[in-house]
C-alpha cells in the first residue's frame, strides 16, 4: 500500500526513456521515475505507464521537483497502433477523437469514417466527425451525411479552417479533457487546430513505418496543454489510428446500429455477408441500416484498403 498523503497527482504527458514527465492540474512538471513493483507488472516488457496515464507520484530530488511514480490509475479510452494481435497503447485516458474528413480536395471518403468510428468505439474514446472545408462546397449537399450520422448518436460539425464556421464547436470541445486528431493527410488537422490556438506548432508528422512489418519504431506521444484548457494528443502515430489488431468477427458490434439485429440473426455466428435469413442485411434493405455503412461493414470484413487510409 502507498502513503498517499505524500503524493501528488498528475497527468504523463510525454516519455523519455526511462523518464515520465508529469503534469499536475495547476500545469507544473515533474521529471519522474517509476518505482520497480510497478515496472514488474509490465507485460511483454512494455511500459507499465504510458502517455495519458494519470498516476500518484512521490516528490523526490533536492528541490522536490523530480518524483517517483507509485501508482498508476485504470486507464478509459485508449488510442492504440500495432499489428494484429500485437497492439501497442499509444495514449491513455483519451476522451475525445476527432475524425477530420474534408468535403472537397480531397473530398469526402465516408468508409474511412466509418473505420476511424469503429476504432473509436473499439478504444472507448468518443468520436466527433469534424467535416472541414465545408466553403468549398454546397453544404446543402452534405446534410444527408451531418443527418446520417446524427441520427447514429455521433456528433457532427461542418467546419471550415478558412472561413471559420463550426470552430467555436470545436474549441469548446478541445477545452475539455483530451482530444486526439485523425484523418487522413491534407484534410486540414493542422489547420484547424492552428486557427483554434494559434502558434500550437505540432510535430506531428505522417508516417508510415507501420507497413515495415514487424519493425519496431518507437513513436512519442506527447500530450499538449491548451490555453484555455484540455489537452492535444500529438504523435506521428495518430494518424493511422487504425484496426490493424481487430478480427473480422469483432467489427460487428462496433457498428452501433447493427447491434440490435444482431441476436436476431438465423445463425448465431453470421457473418453478415453470404448468409440467409441474416438480420443485418433485412435491416439494411427495410432501410434500418444505411447501404452505405453496410459497404463499410463490408470492406472491413474483408480488410480491404479503403483508398486514402
Ligand atoms: P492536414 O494534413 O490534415 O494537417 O491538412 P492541412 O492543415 O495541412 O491542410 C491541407 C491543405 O488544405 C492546406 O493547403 C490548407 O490550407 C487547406 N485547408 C485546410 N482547411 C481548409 C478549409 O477549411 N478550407 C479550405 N478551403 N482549405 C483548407
Ligand atoms: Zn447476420
Amino acid at each position: 500500500a502507498i502513503d498517499e498523503s505524500t503524493c501528488l497527482t498528475g497527468r504523463v504527458i510525454r516519455i523519455h526513456g526511462l523518464i515520465c514527465i508529469v503534469q499536475t492540474d495547476d500545469g507544473k512538471t515533474f521529471p519522474c521515475h517509476v518505482r520497480r513493483v510497478l515496472k514488474s507488472m509490465a507485460i511483454d516488457g512494455r511500459n507499465v505507464v504510458t502517455v495519458g496515464d494519470r498516476v500518484w507520484f512521490r516528490p523526490a530530488g533536492s528541490g522536490g521537483d523530480e518524483g517517483f511514480i507509485e501508482k498508476v490509475e485504470g486507464r478509459q479510452g485508449v488510442i492504440t497502433r500495432g499489428y494484429r494481435g500485437r497492439q501497442h497503447v499509444l495514449a491513455a485516458n483519451v476522451d475525445t477523437v476527432f475524425i477530420v474528413s474534408a468535403l472537397a480536395e480531397p473530398g469526402l471518403k465516408v468508409s474511412l469514417i466509418d473505420r476511424y468510428l469503429a476504432a473509436a468505439e473499439i478504444g472507448g474514446v468518443r468520436p466527433v466527425i469534424v467535416l472541414n472545408k465545408a466553403d468549398l462546397v454546397d453544404v446543402s449537399l452534405y446534410q444527408w451525411v451531418v443527418g446520417l450520422y446524427t441520427q447514429l448518436g455521433y456528433e457532427t460539425i461542418l467546419t471550415s479552417a478558412a472561413d471559420g464556421r463550426g470552430l467555436d464547436q470545436l474549441r469548446t470541445l478541445l477545452a475539455q479533457g483530451v482530444t486526439a486528431i485523425s484523418g487522413q493527410s491534407g484534410v486540414g488537422k493542422s489547420s484547424l487546430l492552428n486557427v483554434v490556438q494559434p502558434g500550437l506548432n505540432l510535430k506531428v508528422r505522417e508516417v508510415s513505418d507501420w507497413t515495415t512489418k514487424g519493425k519496431h519504431t518507437t513513436t512519442t506521444a506527447e500530450l499538449i496543454r491548451l490555453e484555455q484548457g484540455g489537452y492535444v494528443v500529438d504523435t506521428p502515430g495518430l494518424r493511422q489510428f487504425e484496426l490493424w489488431g481487430v478480427v473480422p468477427g469483432e467489427i460487428e458490434g462496433h457498428f452501433i446500429e447493427f447491434r440490435p439485429y444482431i441476436p436476431l440473426c438465423r445463425f448465431p455466428d453470421c457473418s453478415h455477408t453470404h448468409e440467409t435469413r441474416c438480420a443485418v442485411k433485412e435491416a439494411v434493405y427495410w432501410g434500418q441500416i444505411h447501404p452505405g455503412r453496410y459497404d463499410s461493414y463490408l470492406k472491413l470484413y474483408h480488410q480491404r484498403p479503403i483508398e486514402g487510409s
